[in-house]
């Protein structure tokens, strides 16, 4: 299941420096993403086994400048509500406040795993004025520096001590489908429209999370797991709790997911948070297929499809290689081929190609359009497999990898595409040196 630590504390105390530091310290392995809402408030850390979702909850919160008790109520409840671990970070130059003791008594009601964060200890000095955050009675106090980086090892081995391990993929699972975009695009209304068939097909599965509806479908030759976390919405009173949730069950459903069906609104188009949920699809490496719905509403002429079409995949660029479909979950039209297509992704994203089969057909294409020499350095690629993970990666190996540049990466992902057919799923290229 997903893992959310949530960093939550007064401004200025260094939330977002820490939050940097979580997220972008090891910058070959964590991503982070752009642009979720106005500015970046939600990253991807690696420490450990282990993968997990950060959010700077601070970044959530309007008029932060000045502190309202209300706003940082709100703060609060958000990350109680949405992470396994609430970091709380105190300013250990400005000591104690009130303001701090607040958040304390909020902290210590919820049964959530609560670390309190003493940050600033950019000195051993400075350890001594920490001590007073004992008095917030939330046990131990963890002095880091977030500018400096001192401490915050010490503090992840803590975040992830009651993190479980990812379950082993077997060959037997079924494919997990999930349902995913903007709130009222009608992903409800789509859902019920596939289990409303026949509510006697659908078997709840015991044991499923809390935060996510889990249920078998068997019907009509199709049988996979329906992953659906909008049925537990919040009730928001503000736009910006809106967009935090609605990104939120977005993660959660597609880190829970093999193939998201991305759904947006016929009468809308592709807006700017479309693309942010799919950006976070695409960088989790899930399938996806996406479902332009309420198309009942659109007034048509023989070009509409072609031509929204063509906006649609101007707007996802680079990852475009993926089905659109036109569908109405009132009127029910093309569900049905809607689930044929999340299969043959899921098929996408699963299947193996051979080395002998991999190398026998890009081995001639590179050598017809083999990479460019840099600074007088040939650069040669002698053969190519595909890695054993969970989406479709591959190696090639060759000497002076170091000098490929991403023009060339992406022509050999185009080629894989063409002659392999991973419609829907993105894939990975690495190069490696090979003497
Ligand atoms: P936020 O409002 O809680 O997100 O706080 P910021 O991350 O924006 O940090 C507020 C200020 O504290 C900035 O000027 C940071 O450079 C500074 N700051 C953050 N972490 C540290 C630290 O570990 N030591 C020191 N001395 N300053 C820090
Ligand atoms: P969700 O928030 O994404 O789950 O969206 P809902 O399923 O709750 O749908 C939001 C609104 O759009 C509701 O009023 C639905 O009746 C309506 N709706 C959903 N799908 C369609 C559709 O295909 N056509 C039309 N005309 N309305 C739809």
């Amino acid at each position: 299941m997903p893992n959310i630590v949530a960093i939550v504390g007064r401004p200025n105390v260094g939330k977002s420096t820490l939050f940097n530091r979580l997220t972008e310290t090891r910058a070959a392995i964590v991503d982070s993403v752009a642009g979720v809402t106005r500015d970046r408030h939600y990253g991807k850390a690696i420490w450990g086994k282990h993968e997990f979702t950060v959010i700077d909850t601070g970044g959530y919160i309007t008029g932060s400048d000045d502190i309202f008790e209300s706003e940082i109520r709100k703060q609060v409840q958000l990350a109680i509500d949405e992470a396994n671990v609430i970091l709380f970070v105190v300013d250990v130059i400005d000591g104690l406040s009130d303001f701090d003791k607040a958040v304390a008594q909020l902290l210590r009601k919820c049964k959530k795993k609560v670390l309190l964060v003493a940050n600033k200890v950019d000195n051993h000095e400075r350890i001594n004025n920490s001590y007073e955050f004992f008095e917030l009675g939330l046990g131990e106090v963890n002095c880091i520096s977030a500018v400096s980086g001192s401490g915050t090892g010490d503090l992840l081995d803590k975040v992830i001590e009651d993190f479980q391990e990812e379950p082993e993929v077997t060959d037997e699972s079924l494919p997990r489908i999930a349902v995913v975009g903007k709130p009222n695009v009608g992903k409800s209304s789509f859902i019920n429209a596939l289990l409303g068939v026949d509510r006697n097909i659908v078997t709840d599965i015991s044991g499923t999370t809390r935060d996510s509806i889990e249920t078998n479908y068997n019907s009509y030759g199709f049988n996979f797991t329906l992953i659906d976390t909008a049925g537990i919405r919040k009730k928001a009173k503000v736009d910006e709790d809106i967009e935090f949730y609605s990104v939120i069950r977005s993660i959660r459903a597609i880190e829970y997911s093999d193939v998201s069906f991305f759904m947006i609104d016929a009468t809308e188009g592709f807006q700017k948070q479309d693309q942010n949920i799919y950006y976070l699809i695409e960088k989790n490496k899930r399938g996806v297929v996406i479902l332009v719905n309420k198309w009942d509403l659109v007034e048509k002429d023989h070009k509409s499809t072609a031509d929204y079409e063509k906006k649609i995949r101007e707007a996802i660029k680079p990852f475009d290689d993926v089905p659109i479909l036109f569908i109405s979950a009132l009127t029910k039209q093309r569900i049905h081929k809607a689930l044929e297509t999340a299969m043959y992704v899921y098929q996408n994203r699963t299947k193996h190609i051979s080395t002998s089969q991999l190398n026998e057909i890009m081995l001639p294409i590179i050598e017809n359009t083999p990479p460019p020499s840099y600074k007088g350095k040939v650069i040669k690629i002698k053969y190519i497999t595909q890695l054993p993970m969970h989406y479709p990666a591959f190696a090639f190996f060759g000497n002076n990898p170091q000098y490929i540049k991403e023009a060339y990466r992406r022509f050999l992902e185009n080629q894989l595409r063409q002659n392999f057919d991973f419609c829907g799923v993105p894939i990975r290229i690495f190069f490696r040196g090979k003497d």
